[in-house]
């Protein structure tokens, strides 16, 4: 039975990682300091293969057991969050990205950095290959979280290449599902929120601005076709099923069937025009393509958000 290690294993994406990685029989060691995940997302697990150790990986830290793959998920990752904690942002893609994969050095174990498309910052390449290397203003005050996984993915490469490490890279585009926190900032989350109480959908600028949802099940699956594979260079994981924002109010207004208006507000500094993975690497490399259309994605997450908080969502 193969050892997983997970950190961020009690947030929303690491949640769903351990119950996938637990259904293919591994054993799984949830690493996590709580600061912006919950012991809910992983209440529900019940089997001595499952394990939850309260630790701030910024701090060095050792596992006895042996590990066969980690899985580095932990960081602030929205918005909100990482303004208000951008100290620790850039301390966790530092120090805690270190201390892991010097934790994946001791244990000659595969590691995968989960990485996100915020590398591309606001492209000017449009889908975004992974040859692309961006467009990032690193002193604004998105540039603690992008330059922090950028200076994460530059780390995972200088393991790989002067230590030996086992290492891939992961970029993430916007990935949604169950479990997402109602009040975490990210559109999705925020649009349901207002939508099933009837109140306005607040829409940044003219919502013309774009994004490719993903739905957290094809997402986790890649994930673990990436670190199952031998692929060390960095692979997009997303849905490149564009749409702009506007048109996800639109959708989230008609599935929840709500009364609510949608309402526009000035758009946050440095948010990205367009975003859209270009998947061909992970395709030909892994096999892989997402499998769930977003309509069906959001049905599946309006009815967990509907059930876990019960009546009204106050966001
Ligand atoms: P999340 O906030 O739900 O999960 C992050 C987890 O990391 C939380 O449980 C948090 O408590 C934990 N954590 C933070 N600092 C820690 C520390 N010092 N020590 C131990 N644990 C710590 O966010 P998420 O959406 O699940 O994102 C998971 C990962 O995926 C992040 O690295 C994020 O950058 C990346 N990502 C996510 C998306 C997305 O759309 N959800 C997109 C791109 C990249």
């Amino acid at each position: 039975m193969p050892t997983s290690l997970v950190t961020g294993g009690a947030g929303f994406l690491g949640s769903h990682l351990c119950d996938y990685l637990l259904a293919r029989d591994h054993r799984v060691i949830c690493v996590d300091n709580l600061e912006t995940g919950s012991l809910r997302n992983i209440a529900h697990i019940r089997t001595a293969n499952f394990e939850f150790r309260m630790l701030d990986i910024t701090s060095h830290y050792e596992v006895a057991e042996p590990v066969d793959l980690i899985f580095h998920m932990a960081s602030p990752a929205s918005p909100i969050d990482y303004a208000r904690l951008p100290l620790h942002t850039l301390k966790v893609g530092a120090y805690g990205t270190h201390n892991t994969l010097g934790l994946a050095k001791a244990k000659r174990a595969r590691f995968l950095l989960a990485s996100t498309s915020e590398v591309y910052g606001d492209p000017l390449v449009h889908p975004q290959p992974e040859t692309y290397w961006g467009n990032v203003n690193p002193i604004g005050p998105r540039g603690v979280y992008d330059e922090a996984k950028r200076y994460a993915e530059a780390l995972a490469m200088a393991y790989l290449r002067q230590q030996g490490v086992d290492t891939c890279i992961a970029r993430i585009f916007n990935t949604f599902g169950p479990r997402l926190r109602a009040n975490d900032g990210r559109a999705i989350p925020a649009f349901l929120g207002q939508a099933l109480t009837d109140r306005p959908l607040t829409v940044f600028g003219d919502g013309s601005q774009t994004r490719s949802f993903c739905y957290v099940d094809d997402l986790i699956r890649g994930l673990v076709a990436l670190a199952e594979s031998e692929v060390h260079e960095p692979v997009n994981i997303g849905n490149p099923n564009e749409m702009s924002l506007l048109e996800m109010a639109e959708l989230v207004v008609e599935l929840t069937d709500s009364r609510s208006e949608i309402v526009f507000e000035a758009l946050p500094v440095d948010d990205p025009q367009v975003r859209q993975p270009d998947i061909s690497r992970a395709k030909d490399l892994l096999g892989w393509e997402p499998e769930i259309d977003v309509r069906e994605g959001l049905r599946r997450t309006i009815a967990e958000y509907t059930e876990r908080l019960g009546g009204p969502v106050i966001p």
